[in-house]
């Protein structure tokens, strides 16, 4: 099932879209191809396949019959136009931003993202001559001021990791239609069952598949997914998409091929020369994951809800920064943009400091502590000693990540289970 997904739920799209049973076989599963290459019928076909002319399967670092399941599934659950799958979350960043940008161009960024994303984007893509503009998302003026001829895009989290922000998506898109950019969306920790960012005004979403998608901290991925609807020739903007690509014989991609030219630049110059692609085992885990996605989020988001208004009650703990919580300052629109629940990543703060931190990380035995989230299992990262480490003390701060603060990604289990385990470790951190 890969045509016409677009008056089919939610629960039946995880479970059916991009994969009708397999053409060659009839197999019903989606098989993993674990193959490099495909046979050309002549070479009429080969010349035709290379100018994009027909659609259809070369070599495995470009496109690949699981991987591409995989691709049609996000992009009907995302409700895009295409998708683009690749090796890692990180990965997907930079592919996202590759056809937008060029030396000299800038993107505009939020502070407010996990910390792994703001080392790439403060040290990694200058390298590339592109230019990072930091501002806080919350700050609409700011946001709209950083933007200059040279900015090629927007860039920020739907709920960001750590700190429990729900950011105010359509306001933010709007800015971005008004400069003439696309918004991209990290919507990693949000997942599309709770957050549709495309629906909200963003042009393009990107994913770590390693966390919910995947769901069993199984394997790492990345994807982007276009909404189709953005005009890359309304301007001089976007060369690579609207003018002739030197990349690829000098083809117009936006002219050829309309709404999928993001998508098929991605897979035919992207894919094609920086090689970030996602292994086909690894595009079969993240769909067998995303067949029970809805059903896990509702059980993360329900325990979650539990886990943070028990914490928060406790006279050991400072704060909560949960969005389901009436106490957050992002509640009211937590409920408005996410009505089916806020995530299940939140932080928390210990009174007794950095030293019961440590203590509480190290006491609690059925949170693992490590740095992942996502995952089936609870998870516990003190941040400020492992992920936002290399982070100065502002930014750590800006990211909600200071010395007294947990972060916790909640997994499936028994909600009492996770409590017990949580008040035990308290105990033992108290100094
Ligand atoms: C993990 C994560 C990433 C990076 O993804 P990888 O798959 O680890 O490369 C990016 N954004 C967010 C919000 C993440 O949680």
């Amino acid at each position: 099932m890969s045509g016409d997904t677009a008056k089919l739920g939610f629960d039946t799209l995880q479970v059916h879209a991009g994969w009708a049973g397999d053409p060659a076989t009839g197999a019903r599963q989606v098989p993993i191809y674990q193959n490099t290459a495909y046979l050309f019928r002549d070479a009429d076909h080969a010349a035709r396949l290379f100018n994009l002319e027909e659609v259809g399967y070369i070599y495995s670092r470009l496109t690949n019959p699981t991987v591409n399941a995989l691709q049609g599934r996000i992009a009907a659950l995302e409700g895009g136009a295409g998708a683009t799958c690749c090796s890692s979350g990180h990965a997907a960043q930079i592919m996202a931003l590759f056809p937008l940008m060029a030396p000299g161009d800038n993107v505009v960024v939020s502070n407010r993202l996990y910390g792994g994303s703001i080392t790439q984007f403060t040290h990694t893509i200058r390298r590339f001559g592109w230019e990072t503009r930091f501002v806080d998302i919350e700050d609409s003026g700011a946001v709209a001021r950083a933007c200059n001829k040279r900015t090629k895009a927007i860039f920020c989290e739907s709920i960001s990791n750590p700190g429990g922000h729900v950011t105010d998506l359509p306001k933010i898109a709007a800015i971005a239609d008004r400069k003439g950019v696309p918004l991209i969306v990290d919507n990693t920790t949000a997942t599309p069952y709770l957050c549709n960012p495309i629906a909200m005004g963003a042009t393009l979403v990107v994913h770590s598949t390693t966390k919910y998608l995947s769901g069993n901290g199984t394997s790492m991925g990345g994807a982007i997914v276009d909404s189709g609807t953005f005009d890359w020739s309304a301007s001089d903007k976007f060369p690579s998409l609207s003018q002739p690509e030197p990349a690829y014989h000098g083809l117009k991609f936006h002219e050829a091929f309309g709404p999928m030219a993001y998508t098929l630049h991605g897979h035919a110059v992207g894919l094609r020369d920086l090689g970030m692609t996602m292994a086909p085992m690894n595009a079969f885990q993240t769909l067998l994951g995303i067949e029970t996605l809805s059903l896990r989020m509702d059980r993360h988001v329900a325990n979650a809800q539990k886990v943070a208004e028990w914490l928060e009650a406790d006279e050991r703990v400072s704060f909560v920064s949960y969005p389901g919580l009436k106490s957050s300052a992002y509640a009211k629109r937590a409920r408005r943009l996410y009505p089916k629940g806020a995530g299940a990543l939140f932080t928390f703060g210990v009174k007794g400091g950095y030293e019961s931190c440590i203590r509480l990380v190290d006491s609690l035995k059925l949170f693992s502590h490590l740095a992942n989230l996502g995952d089936a299992r609870s998870l516990v990262i003190h941040s400020a000693s492992t992920t936002h480490r290399q982070l100065t003390p502002e930014q750590r701060a800006a990211a909600g990540a200071g010395d007294e603060v947990v972060r916790l990604s909640i997994g499936i289990e028994d909600a009492k289970d996770l409590i017990a385990d949580l008040d035990q470790a308290l105990a033992k951190a108290e100094v």
